[in-house]
Protein backbone atom coordinates (compact mmCIF):
# COMPACT_ATOMS: atom_id res chain seq x y z
CA UNK A 1 0.00 0.00 0.00
CA UNK A 2 1.21 3.23 -1.15
CA UNK A 3 0.52 6.74 0.87
CA UNK A 4 0.39 9.95 0.28
CA UNK A 5 -1.31 13.19 1.21
CA UNK A 6 -2.76 14.18 -2.25
CA UNK A 7 -3.43 12.42 -5.30
CA UNK A 8 -3.20 15.12 -8.54
CA UNK A 9 -5.18 14.11 -11.26
CA UNK A 10 -3.33 15.33 -14.69
CA UNK A 11 -0.03 16.65 -15.46
CA UNK A 12 -0.71 19.86 -17.46
CA UNK A 13 0.37 23.09 -16.23
CA UNK A 14 -2.27 23.37 -13.36
CA UNK A 15 -1.10 20.01 -12.35
CA UNK A 16 2.46 20.61 -12.57
CA UNK A 17 2.26 23.90 -10.43
CA UNK A 18 -0.04 22.74 -7.84
CA UNK A 19 1.86 19.55 -7.38
CA UNK A 20 5.27 21.41 -7.24
CA UNK A 21 3.96 23.68 -4.67
CA UNK A 22 2.34 21.33 -2.54
CA UNK A 23 5.52 19.11 -2.42
CA UNK A 24 7.48 22.36 -1.50
CA UNK A 25 4.96 22.87 1.13
CA UNK A 26 6.29 19.19 2.46
CA UNK A 27 3.15 17.36 1.33
CA UNK A 28 3.86 14.03 -0.54
CA UNK A 29 2.01 14.07 -3.76
CA UNK A 30 1.26 10.93 -6.15
CA UNK A 31 0.79 12.35 -9.91
CA UNK A 32 -1.76 10.50 -12.33
CA UNK A 33 -1.14 11.19 -15.41
CA UNK A 34 -2.59 9.79 -18.91
CA UNK A 35 -0.20 11.85 -20.86
CA UNK A 36 -2.93 13.01 -23.54
CA UNK A 37 -0.61 13.87 -26.42
CA UNK A 38 -3.15 17.03 -27.49
CA UNK A 39 -3.70 18.02 -23.31
CA UNK A 40 -3.91 21.85 -23.66
CA UNK A 41 -0.98 22.55 -21.88
CA UNK A 42 1.02 20.64 -24.27
CA UNK A 43 -0.46 22.59 -27.18
CA UNK A 44 -0.13 25.82 -26.01
CA UNK A 45 2.95 28.33 -26.94
CA UNK A 46 3.06 29.60 -22.90
CA UNK A 47 2.29 32.74 -23.77
CA UNK A 48 2.07 35.29 -21.43
CA UNK A 49 -0.03 39.18 -22.52
CA UNK A 50 -0.02 41.40 -19.62
CA UNK A 51 -3.03 43.25 -21.72
CA UNK A 52 -5.78 41.74 -23.64
CA UNK A 53 -8.50 43.19 -25.95
CA UNK A 54 -9.21 46.42 -27.96
CA UNK A 55 -8.28 49.12 -25.00
CA UNK A 56 -5.21 47.27 -24.15
CA UNK A 57 -6.23 46.87 -20.75
CA UNK A 58 -4.47 44.83 -18.04
CA UNK A 59 -5.38 41.14 -17.20
CA UNK A 60 -7.19 39.91 -14.10
CA UNK A 61 -4.60 40.54 -11.31
CA UNK A 62 -1.97 40.90 -13.36
CA UNK A 63 0.27 42.98 -11.07
CA UNK A 64 -0.34 40.24 -8.52
CA UNK A 65 0.05 36.84 -10.67
CA UNK A 66 3.08 38.07 -12.82
CA UNK A 67 6.13 38.96 -10.03
CA UNK A 68 4.59 36.00 -8.22
CA UNK A 69 4.84 33.56 -11.45
CA UNK A 70 8.41 34.72 -13.05
CA UNK A 71 9.71 33.96 -8.98
CA UNK A 72 7.60 30.70 -8.76
CA UNK A 73 9.19 29.71 -12.73
CA UNK A 74 12.91 30.45 -11.96
CA UNK A 75 13.11 28.38 -8.44
CA UNK A 76 11.41 25.86 -10.86
CA UNK A 77 14.16 26.12 -13.59
CA UNK A 78 16.93 26.12 -10.96
CA UNK A 79 15.16 22.86 -9.87
CA UNK A 80 14.78 21.09 -12.95
CA UNK A 81 18.29 22.62 -14.84
CA UNK A 82 15.52 23.77 -17.60
CA UNK A 83 14.57 27.03 -19.03
CA UNK A 84 11.32 28.12 -18.36
CA UNK A 85 10.50 31.49 -17.98
CA UNK A 86 11.79 34.03 -21.19
CA UNK A 87 10.73 37.75 -21.13
CA UNK A 88 10.21 38.80 -24.51
CA UNK A 89 9.03 41.50 -26.62
CA UNK A 90 5.29 41.37 -27.96
CA UNK A 91 5.55 43.28 -30.99
CA UNK A 92 2.28 43.94 -31.55
CA UNK A 93 0.98 44.62 -35.19
CA UNK A 94 -2.02 47.20 -35.49
CA UNK A 95 -4.75 45.45 -37.47
CA UNK A 96 -6.49 48.88 -38.54
CA UNK A 97 -6.48 52.51 -38.17
CA UNK A 98 -9.16 52.28 -35.45
CA UNK A 99 -6.84 50.36 -33.24
CA UNK A 100 -4.12 52.16 -33.70
CA UNK A 101 -5.74 55.10 -32.54
CA UNK A 102 -7.51 53.55 -29.87
CA UNK A 103 -3.79 52.90 -28.36
CA UNK A 104 -3.01 56.52 -28.48
CA UNK A 105 -5.86 58.00 -27.04
CA UNK A 106 -4.41 55.65 -23.73
CA UNK A 107 -1.63 58.25 -23.99
CA UNK A 108 0.28 55.71 -26.14
CA UNK A 109 -0.83 52.16 -23.91
CA UNK A 110 0.34 52.22 -19.80
CA UNK A 111 2.65 50.36 -17.82
CA UNK A 112 3.17 47.35 -20.02
CA UNK A 113 2.92 48.63 -23.66
CA UNK A 114 5.23 51.36 -25.58
CA UNK A 115 5.86 52.39 -29.61
CA UNK A 116 8.71 51.17 -31.52
CA UNK A 117 11.27 54.06 -31.60
CA UNK A 118 11.62 53.16 -35.51
CA UNK A 119 9.62 50.58 -37.94
CA UNK A 120 10.90 47.07 -37.46
CA UNK A 121 10.31 44.31 -39.91
CA UNK A 122 9.23 46.01 -42.54
CA UNK A 123 10.43 43.68 -45.26
CA UNK A 124 8.68 40.23 -43.82
CA UNK A 125 5.21 42.04 -41.69
CA UNK A 126 2.78 43.56 -44.02
CA UNK A 127 2.04 46.12 -41.05
CA UNK A 128 0.66 49.40 -42.47
CA UNK A 129 -0.89 50.91 -39.16
CA UNK A 130 2.35 50.04 -37.21
CA UNK A 131 3.14 48.19 -34.18
CA UNK A 132 3.01 48.35 -30.29
CA UNK A 133 5.48 46.71 -28.22
CA UNK A 134 4.11 44.83 -24.75
CA UNK A 135 5.89 43.30 -22.56
CA UNK A 136 5.48 39.76 -22.87
CA UNK A 137 7.14 36.36 -21.78
CA UNK A 138 6.60 33.14 -22.65
CA UNK A 139 6.94 29.89 -20.53
CA UNK A 140 8.84 26.72 -22.36
CA UNK A 141 5.79 24.07 -21.57
CA UNK A 142 7.86 21.75 -24.21
CA UNK A 143 11.18 21.15 -21.76
CA UNK A 144 8.95 22.32 -18.52
CA UNK A 145 6.44 19.69 -18.27
CA UNK A 146 8.62 16.54 -19.27
CA UNK A 147 11.16 17.79 -16.89
CA UNK A 148 8.93 18.20 -13.96
CA UNK A 149 7.49 14.91 -14.78
CA UNK A 150 10.94 13.32 -14.84
CA UNK A 151 11.30 14.73 -10.85
CA UNK A 152 8.21 13.08 -9.90
CA UNK A 153 9.00 10.41 -11.32
CA UNK A 154 12.72 10.13 -9.77
CA UNK A 155 10.85 10.31 -6.55
CA UNK A 156 8.52 7.58 -7.17
CA UNK A 157 5.60 10.12 -7.26
CA UNK A 158 4.16 9.59 -10.57
CA UNK A 159 2.04 7.01 -12.63
CA UNK A 160 1.33 7.10 -15.84
CA UNK A 161 -1.84 5.65 -16.16
CA UNK A 162 -5.53 7.08 -16.85
CA UNK A 163 -7.48 7.17 -13.89
CA UNK A 164 -10.59 5.52 -13.49
CA UNK A 165 -13.43 7.09 -11.73
CA UNK A 166 -15.29 4.35 -11.37
CA UNK A 167 -12.11 2.63 -9.27
CA UNK A 168 -11.67 5.40 -6.93
CA UNK A 169 -13.22 4.46 -3.68
CA UNK A 170 -14.33 8.14 -1.30
CA UNK A 171 -14.32 6.85 2.26
CA UNK A 172 -15.06 9.21 5.49
CA UNK A 173 -10.81 9.20 5.71
CA UNK A 174 -9.81 9.60 2.45
CA UNK A 175 -9.51 7.77 -1.12
CA UNK A 176 -8.51 4.49 -1.92
CA UNK A 177 -7.21 4.03 -5.48
CA UNK A 178 -5.90 0.15 -6.19
CA UNK A 179 -3.15 0.31 -3.77
CA UNK A 180 -3.28 3.74 -2.71
CA UNK A 181 -4.41 5.60 -0.36
CA UNK A 182 -4.44 9.38 0.07
CA UNK A 183 -6.05 11.82 2.04
CA UNK A 184 -7.47 13.74 -0.47
CA UNK A 185 -7.09 13.76 -4.32
CA UNK A 186 -7.34 17.01 -6.50
CA UNK A 187 -8.78 16.73 -10.28
CA UNK A 188 -5.83 18.74 -12.58
CA UNK A 189 -7.60 17.01 -15.38
CA UNK A 190 -8.30 19.68 -17.91
CA UNK A 191 -11.45 19.30 -20.30
CA UNK A 192 -11.92 15.63 -18.95
CA UNK A 193 -13.13 17.72 -15.22
CA UNK A 194 -16.24 18.17 -17.67
CA UNK A 195 -17.23 14.14 -17.91
CA UNK A 196 -16.66 14.00 -13.90
CA UNK A 197 -20.31 13.86 -11.93
CA UNK A 198 -18.86 15.41 -8.82
CA UNK A 199 -18.22 18.72 -10.42
CA UNK A 200 -21.30 18.85 -12.91
CA UNK A 201 -22.33 21.61 -11.51
CA UNK A 202 -19.39 23.96 -12.65
CA UNK A 203 -20.01 25.74 -15.64
CA UNK A 204 -17.29 25.08 -18.38
CA UNK A 205 -17.25 27.17 -21.63
CA UNK A 206 -14.86 25.15 -22.84
CA UNK A 207 -13.27 26.65 -26.73
CA UNK A 208 -11.06 24.40 -28.94
CA UNK A 209 -7.99 26.03 -30.69
CA UNK A 210 -6.25 24.87 -33.51
CA UNK A 211 -2.53 25.95 -34.39
CA UNK A 212 0.36 25.06 -37.58
CA UNK A 213 3.51 24.94 -36.93
CA UNK A 214 5.15 26.79 -39.63
CA UNK A 215 8.81 27.67 -41.30
CA UNK A 216 9.37 31.23 -42.47
CA UNK A 217 12.66 31.62 -44.21
CA UNK A 218 14.24 34.58 -43.50
CA UNK A 219 12.75 35.62 -40.13
CA UNK A 220 15.03 35.68 -37.44
CA UNK A 221 13.93 36.78 -34.05
CA UNK A 222 13.22 36.40 -30.25
CA UNK A 223 10.12 38.39 -30.33
CA UNK A 224 6.81 37.21 -30.19
CA UNK A 225 4.15 38.84 -33.04
CA UNK A 226 0.70 39.02 -32.66
CA UNK A 227 -1.82 40.56 -34.84
CA UNK A 228 -5.32 38.35 -35.93
CA UNK A 229 -2.24 35.58 -35.68
CA UNK A 230 0.15 35.18 -33.11
CA UNK A 231 4.17 34.06 -33.99
CA UNK A 232 5.99 32.10 -31.04
CA UNK A 233 9.12 31.86 -31.87
CA UNK A 234 10.10 27.34 -31.44
CA UNK A 235 13.59 27.27 -33.52
CA UNK A 236 15.54 28.73 -36.50
CA UNK A 237 12.58 30.28 -38.34
CA UNK A 238 10.42 27.99 -36.56
CA UNK A 239 7.31 29.65 -35.48
CA UNK A 240 4.14 28.20 -33.51
CA UNK A 241 1.50 29.90 -35.03
CA UNK A 242 -1.85 30.12 -33.35
CA UNK A 243 -4.47 29.98 -32.48
CA UNK A 244 -8.11 29.89 -33.16
CA UNK A 245 -11.23 30.44 -31.06
CA UNK A 246 -14.14 27.46 -32.13
CA UNK A 247 -16.87 26.74 -29.21
CA UNK A 248 -18.84 24.56 -31.64
CA UNK A 249 -16.72 21.74 -32.20
CA UNK A 250 -17.49 17.62 -32.91
CA UNK A 251 -14.20 16.70 -31.50
CA UNK A 252 -10.18 18.14 -30.29
CA UNK A 253 -8.65 17.07 -33.69
CA UNK A 254 -6.99 18.92 -36.32
CA UNK A 255 -9.61 20.37 -39.15
CA UNK A 256 -9.33 21.72 -42.73
CA UNK A 257 -11.62 24.71 -42.00
CA UNK A 258 -9.52 26.21 -39.16
CA UNK A 259 -6.62 25.58 -41.50
CA UNK A 260 -8.14 27.92 -43.92
CA UNK A 261 -8.53 30.54 -41.25
CA UNK A 262 -5.49 30.09 -39.44
CA UNK A 263 -3.52 30.39 -43.22
CA UNK A 264 -5.57 33.70 -43.99
CA UNK A 265 -4.61 35.66 -40.80
CA UNK A 266 -1.00 34.82 -41.90
CA UNK A 267 -0.91 35.85 -45.36
CA UNK A 268 -2.66 38.56 -43.87
CA UNK A 269 0.67 39.00 -41.58
CA UNK A 270 3.15 38.13 -44.02
CA UNK A 271 5.27 39.84 -46.60
CA UNK A 272 7.00 36.60 -47.03
CA UNK A 273 6.32 33.26 -48.18
CA UNK A 274 5.83 30.04 -45.48
CA UNK A 275 5.63 26.50 -45.18
CA UNK A 276 3.42 24.74 -42.84
CA UNK A 277 5.06 21.51 -41.21
CA UNK A 278 2.14 20.30 -38.93
CA UNK A 279 -1.18 20.85 -37.71
CA UNK A 280 -2.41 20.94 -33.74
CA UNK A 281 -5.49 21.39 -31.85
CA UNK A 282 -6.86 21.09 -27.94
CA UNK A 283 -9.24 22.46 -25.91
CA UNK A 284 -8.95 24.73 -23.38
CA UNK A 285 -10.76 24.27 -19.81
CA UNK A 286 -12.55 27.14 -19.58
CA UNK A 287 -14.83 28.46 -17.12
CA UNK A 288 -18.05 30.25 -17.97
CA UNK A 289 -17.46 33.01 -16.06
CA UNK A 290 -13.20 33.00 -17.16
CA UNK A 291 -12.24 32.83 -13.64
CA UNK A 292 -10.40 29.64 -12.09
CA UNK A 293 -12.31 26.72 -10.60
CA UNK A 294 -10.29 25.75 -7.30
CA UNK A 295 -11.07 24.13 -3.90
CA UNK A 296 -12.71 20.97 -2.41
CA UNK A 297 -16.13 19.16 -2.88
CA UNK A 298 -18.87 20.74 -0.16
CA UNK A 299 -20.07 17.12 0.48
CA UNK A 300 -16.52 15.20 -0.29
CA UNK A 301 -13.69 17.17 1.90
CA UNK A 302 -11.45 14.62 0.59
CA UNK A 303 -12.18 15.46 -3.48
CA UNK A 304 -10.90 18.81 -4.91
CA UNK A 305 -10.38 20.50 -8.11
CA UNK A 306 -7.90 23.19 -9.69
CA UNK A 307 -8.93 23.76 -13.11
CA UNK A 308 -10.38 26.50 -15.33
CA UNK A 309 -7.17 28.30 -15.99
CA UNK A 310 -8.45 29.08 -19.18
CA UNK A 311 -6.65 30.99 -21.76
CA UNK A 312 -4.02 31.79 -19.35
CA UNK A 313 -3.01 28.70 -17.44
CA UNK A 314 0.94 30.15 -17.42
CA UNK A 315 0.20 33.47 -16.02
CA UNK A 316 -2.37 31.87 -13.37
CA UNK A 317 -1.27 28.72 -12.49
CA UNK A 318 1.68 29.82 -10.17
CA UNK A 319 0.16 32.03 -8.39
CA UNK A 320 -3.39 29.90 -7.92
CA UNK A 321 -1.52 26.86 -7.04
CA UNK A 322 0.79 28.68 -3.89
CA UNK A 323 -2.57 30.23 -2.90
CA UNK A 324 -4.35 26.42 -2.71
CA UNK A 325 -1.36 25.23 -1.36
CA UNK A 326 -1.81 27.87 1.69
CA UNK A 327 -5.89 27.16 1.89
CA UNK A 328 -5.13 23.18 1.53
CA UNK A 329 -2.50 24.05 4.80
CA UNK A 330 -5.81 25.65 6.25
CA UNK A 331 -3.64 29.46 6.68
CA UNK A 332 -6.31 31.18 3.99
CA UNK A 333 -9.43 31.70 2.80
CA UNK A 334 -10.00 31.02 -1.09
CA UNK A 335 -10.42 34.20 -2.99
CA UNK A 336 -14.40 34.45 -3.63
CA UNK A 337 -13.53 34.67 -7.47
CA UNK A 338 -11.93 31.13 -7.39
CA UNK A 339 -13.59 29.06 -5.05
CA UNK A 340 -16.24 26.46 -6.98
CA UNK A 341 -18.79 27.24 -3.95
CA UNK A 342 -19.86 29.52 -6.19
CA UNK A 343 -21.56 26.94 -8.48
CA UNK A 344 -23.11 25.12 -5.67
CA UNK A 345 -24.60 28.46 -4.68
CA UNK A 346 -22.71 28.27 -1.31
CA UNK A 347 -21.74 31.99 -0.07
CA UNK A 348 -20.19 32.79 3.16
CA UNK A 349 -22.81 34.45 4.72
C1 LIG B 1 -4.33 26.21 -28.87
C2 LIG B 1 -4.16 26.71 -27.48
C3 LIG B 1 -3.27 27.72 -27.22
C4 LIG B 1 -3.08 28.21 -25.93
N1 LIG B 1 -2.12 29.14 -25.71
C5 LIG B 1 -1.88 29.55 -24.44
C6 LIG B 1 -0.82 30.45 -24.17
O1 LIG B 1 -0.09 30.85 -25.08
N2 LIG B 1 -0.63 30.88 -22.88
C7 LIG B 1 -1.40 30.40 -21.85
O2 LIG B 1 -1.18 30.79 -20.71
N3 LIG B 1 -2.39 29.52 -22.09
C8 LIG B 1 -2.64 29.10 -23.34
N4 LIG B 1 -3.65 28.21 -23.58
C9 LIG B 1 -4.46 27.79 -22.45
C10 LIG B 1 -3.69 26.75 -21.64
O3 LIG B 1 -3.27 25.76 -22.51
C11 LIG B 1 -4.56 26.19 -20.53
O4 LIG B 1 -4.96 27.23 -19.66
C12 LIG B 1 -3.79 25.17 -19.70
O5 LIG B 1 -3.00 24.36 -20.50
C13 LIG B 1 -4.73 24.32 -18.89
O6 LIG B 1 -3.93 23.43 -18.18
P1 LIG B 1 -4.53 22.25 -17.33
O7 LIG B 1 -3.39 21.63 -16.64
O8 LIG B 1 -5.68 22.73 -16.53
O9 LIG B 1 -5.18 21.22 -18.39
P2 LIG B 1 -4.46 20.28 -19.45
O10 LIG B 1 -3.29 20.90 -20.03
O11 LIG B 1 -5.53 19.82 -20.39
O12 LIG B 1 -3.96 19.03 -18.61
C14 LIG B 1 -4.80 18.01 -18.16
C15 LIG B 1 -3.94 16.77 -17.93
O13 LIG B 1 -4.74 15.78 -17.29
C16 LIG B 1 -4.49 14.53 -17.88
N5 LIG B 1 -5.69 13.72 -17.61
C17 LIG B 1 -6.98 14.04 -17.88
N6 LIG B 1 -7.82 13.08 -17.41
C18 LIG B 1 -7.02 12.15 -16.82
C19 LIG B 1 -7.28 10.92 -16.14
N7 LIG B 1 -8.52 10.46 -15.94
N8 LIG B 1 -6.23 10.20 -15.70
C20 LIG B 1 -4.97 10.65 -15.86
N9 LIG B 1 -4.67 11.81 -16.47
C21 LIG B 1 -5.68 12.55 -16.94
C22 LIG B 1 -4.20 14.84 -19.34
O14 LIG B 1 -3.42 13.83 -19.95
C23 LIG B 1 -3.43 16.15 -19.22
O15 LIG B 1 -2.03 15.89 -19.09
C24 LIG B 1 -3.84 27.68 -24.86
C25 LIG B 1 -4.73 26.66 -25.11
C26 LIG B 1 -4.89 26.16 -26.40
C27 LIG B 1 -5.83 25.02 -26.63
Amino acid sequence: MTSVDYIIVGQGIAGTMLSWSLWKAGKKVLVIDDAKFNSASRVAAGIINPVSGRRFEPAWMYDTIYPFARDAYQQVSDILQVPVLTERRLWNVFPSQQMYDAFMKKAGGGQYTSLPEQPEYEDILDQPYGAAIVKGATVNLRELLPAWRQFLAGMGALLETHLELSALEVTATGIRYGDIAAKKIIFCDGMATAKNPWFSKLTFLPNKGEVLMVRVPGLHTADIIKKSITLVPYGPELFWAGSSFVWDYTDDLPTGRQREVLEKSLQQLLKVPYTVETQLAAVRPSGNDRRPMIGMHPEMPAVGIFNGLGTKGCSLAPFMAAHFTEVLAGNALLMPEVDINRYFNISRG
